[in-house]
């Protein structure tokens, strides 16, 4: 396996070794290997002491010197060398107090959260190292806590979050007694900081199937802790149109949903307005109605993002795709019906929202094909796109400015309505878009509304 090590890892471990320090590959980049993965990044775990680590090598950066981390750069790649470590006390289920040095690789190995993620391989003498089963534990896919789970998940809140976001990245069962431990460690959870949570949560959304880990939240209460709103969603039963209740409707909606992770959490959040919408169809009460649920659900979505402190942006676009996530399509729509479509969305949003609406329809599990409806409607949006068209009142062939001169009247109120009406003619008839017929536009809408409001 000597040959999957990347060589700067290999020269960093020769020259540790050269000096007479132990030098091992170690964690998640050893679990990848062995899984034939290709390695995210490079950990390496040595005798040698961090102010020694920096003394061999000349361009490092002193990441962590604390907690015994120096990254040590070999060319561009980084790579982060720590020193054997034991860990005393958690005494706040976020951040051991202290660390020890001068421990064993096997005890540096026993801190670590999981079987897999403890394993370490000497690459210079060719030498896996694995004291608590790790590689028979990935043979079976099976995640197993390194020593008791209670205690390894009750020191660090984090490691039920990593847990579950391994279940889905490596696809893994979590071993039954793992998992029953965590019920019980969920205080520690609570105690994590939302930006933590956030980037767990984002890498579990990574993964092909995200719901195999999003599962085990749910049945464990972790998905209690950090997304009550969409634990709501449990047991919830729809309508003819879905064959499951919303919550298994949102799994097979992200697992069907193409793209990178944050557009998955617009599809793991669509219908988190439902349960709270939820009422009983008038015509046929066991079937219910979610009257509404897009809008009560963007609300949500935007205080859920808040909450996990994503980014501005982020948020905005995950909030838009929930808003937005309602729109029907038939082969009836006029032109401007479509314009209309792209420019309520916006031109950024479509691609979300429509692999968004693929993975809904999939995730009906009907056996429909999302295709029928989203291949005229792409074509279509894409053709008004090209066109060029106005479709927004920055696209007008005039401003508010023009229309201030025009018709005498001052900033205000009057000036934006007038732009949108103007816009609105527009969308309905591109040809109108020309500075002076927008004008006499301008004039007809003024005169209108000033009749209507007596001004
Ligand atoms: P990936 O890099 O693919 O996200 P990883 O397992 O390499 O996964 P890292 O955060 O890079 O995760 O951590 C490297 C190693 O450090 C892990 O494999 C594990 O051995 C150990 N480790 C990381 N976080 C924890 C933790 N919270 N508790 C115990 N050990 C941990
Ligand atoms: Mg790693």
């Amino acid at each position: 396996m000597k040959e999957q090590v990347a060589s700067e890892a290999q020269e960093v471990s020769r020259r540790l070794k050269a000096a007479g320090h132990e030098a091992f590959v170690v964690g998640g980049c050893v679990r990848d290997i062995l899984l034939g993965r290709d390695a995210k990044d490079w950990d390496v775990a040595t005798s040698a002491r961090p102010e020694v680590v920096q003394g061999l090598f000349r361009r490092c950066i002193p990441t962590g010197i604390a907690h015994g981390t120096v990254t040590v750069l070999v060319g561009k790649t980084p790579i982060e060398v720590t020193t054997f470590r034991g860990e005393a006390e958690y005494s706040d289920a976020r951040r051991p107090d202290r660390v020890n040095f001068g421990v064993t690789l096997e005890e540096d190995l026993a801190r670590r959260d999981f079987t897999v993620n403890a394993l370490a391989y000497d690459p210079i003498d060719d030498r896996l190292v694995d004291p608590f089963g790790g590689r028979e534990d990935l043979a079976a896919r099976r995640l197993r806590a390194v020593g008791d789970p209670a205690i390894r998940f009750r020191e660090d809140g984090l490691r039920v979050m990593r847990a579950v976001r391994f279940v889905a990245t490596l696809e893994m069962s979590l071993d039954r007694s793992t998992e029953a431990a965590i019920p019980g460690a969920l205080d520690s959870l609570r105690k994590v900081s939302a930006e933590r949570v956030r980037d767990e949560l984002v890498k579990l959304l990574s993964a092909p199937r995200p719901s195999l880990g999003l599962r085990v939240a749910q049945r464990t209460g972790i998905l209690a802790v950090i997304l009550p709103e969409l634990a709501e969603g449990v047991g919830v039963v729809q309508n003819r149109f879905h064959a499951s209740d919303v919550w298994e409707h949102t799994m097979a909606t992200v697992d069907n949903t193409p793209g990178d992770a944050i557009r998955r959490l617009g599809a793991l959040l669509h219908d988190v307005g439902k349960p709270r919408t939820a009422a009983p169809k008038v015509d046929s009460p066991s079937e219910q109605t979610f009257f509404r649920h897009e809008a009560v659900g963007a609300e949500m979505t935007d205080a859920i993002m808040r909450r996990l402190k994503f980014s501005n942006r982020e948020r905005e676009r995950v909030t838009a795709m929930v808003a937005h996530h309602m729109f029907w399509y038939s082969p009836e729509w006029t032109d401007a019906t479509v314009r209309r479509f792209v420019r309520r969305v916006g031109v950024d949003l479509i691609p979300d929202l429509f692999a968004l609406r693929e993975g809904d329809v999939r995730g009906r599990g009907r056996g429909e094909d999302p295709e029928v409806e989203l291949c005229e409607l792409r074509a279509r949006v894409h053709a008004v796109l090209d066109e060029d068209q106005a479709l927004s009142i920055q696209d007008l062939a005039l401003d508010g400015e023009d229309i201030m001169a025009a018709l005498g009247i001052p900033p205000g109120r009057r000036v934006g309505e007038i732009l949108r009406a103007l816009l609105e003619r527009v969308l309905e008839d591109p040809s109108l878009n020309e500075r002076d017929r927008l004008l006499s536009l301008a004039a007809e809408i003024h005169a209108e509304r000033g009749q209507q409001s007596g001004t």
